[in-house]
Parts: C-alpha cells; structure tokens; sequence
C-alpha cells in the first residue's frame, strides 16, 4: 500500500468518526423537542382532567347550594300551609311543596351522578400527577445528559480536526483535492475496498489489469473507473487453524 493511500485511509476513517459525531449533536436537540412534546402533551391531557374535575366539584357546590334553597322554601311552604283558609290554598302549597321535592330529587340524582363520575377523574388526576413529576425530572436529566454528551462530542471533534489538519498537511495536494472532490459527490465517502476484483462500492468489477496493478500499488492513489473512488486492497488475511496451535501447552 502506497504512503498516500495510507494517508487517504487514515483521512477517511477521521472523517467518518467526525460525520457519526456530528450526526449525533445534530440529533440530540430533535431527541429533547420530542420529549419535551410528550411531556407537553401529557401535561394538557393532566390539565384537562383537572379542569373537569374542578367543574364536576363547582357544578356538585352549585347544585348543594340550591337544594337548600328549595328546603327552605319547602320549610316555609309548610308554614304557610298551615294557615291556609280553604282546601283549595292547602292542596295549591301541597303541589309547590311536591313540585319543590321533585325538584330536590332531581338535583340529587344529578349530584350522584357527578359523584360517579368525579371518581376515576380523581384516580386520573393523581395517577397523572405522580407520573408527570416523574417525567418532569426524567426530561431534565436526558437534557442535563444530553447537554454534557454535545460537549463531549464537541470536544472530540475538534481533537479529531487537528488529527484532520496534521494527515492533510502530509498528503499531497492534488490527491487530497481529489479525495475531497469525490467526498463531497459521493455522500462523503471517498474510498472503497477493492476486493473479490470488484469495487465494494458500487459493486463493478475491476479490469484484471487494473486490479494486479493496485495490489501492487507503490505509490500515489488509483480511482475506480467506474464511481471515481479511491480504491484499497487489503490482502486476505489468514484463517488460523486452530488444530495446529503449537502454543497451547501439551497436557
Ligand atoms: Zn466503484
């Protein structure tokens, strides 16, 4: 293998380790906003429950408070009644007082009912609440995590670009314009495995010639004629069989 090719090896693993870095700052802030959306919806879901149930509790104090009304005004019907001059007075506050009862009636059918319904309100707007103080706390941590993951990363890019700057400095000006020039077009990768005769890259066989000559490659970089890459060869290494291991003691 040639020094550049090396060189150029050496570049693109750096700037695979850079782009997976710089891939991972770019998605943490996504990370946050979608769990600070969950958290959001969770918390309109809380209120939403607790504003029913503050309703069903306002609508139970208002329904209390006019039954007492109406006990009141039955309680002073049966006064008046008592004075009543004729049967026709008497059997009229008997209706007010019957309609009044009736009344009564129906507004505590109506309290029952809120109270059925107040109950697994209730059971939500605690279970909600002892789950949402939970997630408040886990959502602070993942961002406290996440802040301090995008420092590190921040931090190992830049070690990683001095690594950059210090290859770039020792690789030849044309073959480093022209791993750039492929980098850029190709997706960022700028150089393939040559193996089985073929580029590993876009997957078209190499001529014989080519390939003979780049297993024996001395010096600068060869491209693959068909997607321009920087081709290697890394020569097969040997399967061991482990049968003729003489390190292992004898027993
Ligand atoms: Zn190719």
């Amino acid at each position: 293998m040639s020094p550049d090719l090396r060189l150029v090896l050496h570049l693109q693993d750096l700037d695979n380790q850079i782009r997976e870095l710089q891939r991972e700052i770019s998605a943490l802030p996504k990370h946050i906003a979608e769990i600070e959306k969950t958290l959001d919806v969770h918390t309109r879901k809380w209120e939403a429950d607790k504003a029913a149930l503050q309703a069903n509790q306002r609508e139970r104090k208002s329904l209390e408070g006019d039954i007492q009304m109406q006990e009141q005004k039955v309680s002073r019907l049966r006064d008046q009644m008592m004075s009543a001059k004729t049967n026709e007075q008497y059997r009229a506050f008997q209706k007010e007082i019957e309609y009044c009862q009736n009344e009564i009636r129906k507004m505590e059918d109506r309290i029952l009912a809120l109270m059925e319904e107040s109950e697994p309100l209730e059971a939500n707007v605690r279970k909600a609440e002892a789950a949402l103080k939970e997630e408040r706390q886990r959502v602070e941590s993942e961002k406290a995590a996440a802040r301090e993951r995008t420092a590190q990363d921040k931090r190992a890019v830049e070690e990683l670009q001095r690594q950059r700057e210090e290859v770039v400095r020792q690789l030849k000006p044309a073959v480093y314009a022209a791993y750039e020039k492929i980098r850029a077009k190709r997706g960022g990768i700028a150089v393939a495995e040559a193996s089985d005769g073929r580029c590993s890259a876009c997957h078209i066989a190499l001529r014989p010639q080519f390939f003979q000559d780049l297993r024996h490659l001395e010096q600068g970089v060869m491209f693959c004629e068909t997607c321009g890459r920087i081709l290697y060869y890394q020569p097969p290494v040997p399967i061991e069989d482990p049968a003729a291991d003489t390190t292992a003691p004898a027993s």
